[in-house]
C-alpha cells in the first residue's frame, strides 16, 4: 500500500486537479515524491494548462541545476538546498502568480 499525503488523497478523492491543487504539489511532483496514480493525473492537468505547464517546466529546469551542483558538491543528489528552494519559490511566485512557501 502507497503511503499517500492528504493532499494525494483529496485528488484521488476528487477525481480532478485544479490549478491551486497542482500549484499545492508541484515541488513534490517534480521530485519525485508522489504515487503515480497522482503524479499522472497532475501531468494530465499539465497538458492542458499552460500556465501550470510552465510553472512545472521552470521548476523542474531549476531542480536540475540544484542536483548538478549537489553533485558537484559530492552532497545528497536529490537535496535542494533550502535557499536555493526559497529563492526558486519566490521566482514562480511572482511570476506565476502561485504561492509556493
Ligand atoms: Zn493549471
Amino acid at each position: 500500500m502507497e503511503k499517500m499525503s492528504e493532499e494525494e488523497l483529496l485528488i484521488l478523492e476528487k477525481g480532478t486537479v485544479s490549478c491551486e491543487d497542482f500549484e499545492g504539489l508541484l515541488g513534490e511532483l517534480v521530485e519525485g515524491e508522489l504515487s503515480p496514480t497522482v503524479a499522472e493525473k497532475l501531468h494530465h492537468h499539465c497538458e492542458e494548462c499552460q500556465e501550470c505547464h510552465d510553472g512545472y517546466e521552470l521548476y523542474e529546469q531549476v531542480i536540475d541545476i540544484a542536483r548538478l551542483i549537489g553533485k558537484e558538491r559530492q552532497k545528497e543528489p536529490s537535496a535542494m538546498p533550502d535557499e536555493v528552494k526559497k529563492r526558486l519559490h519566490q521566482r514562480l511566485n511572482a511570476s506565476l502568480g502561485l504561492r509556493l512557501s
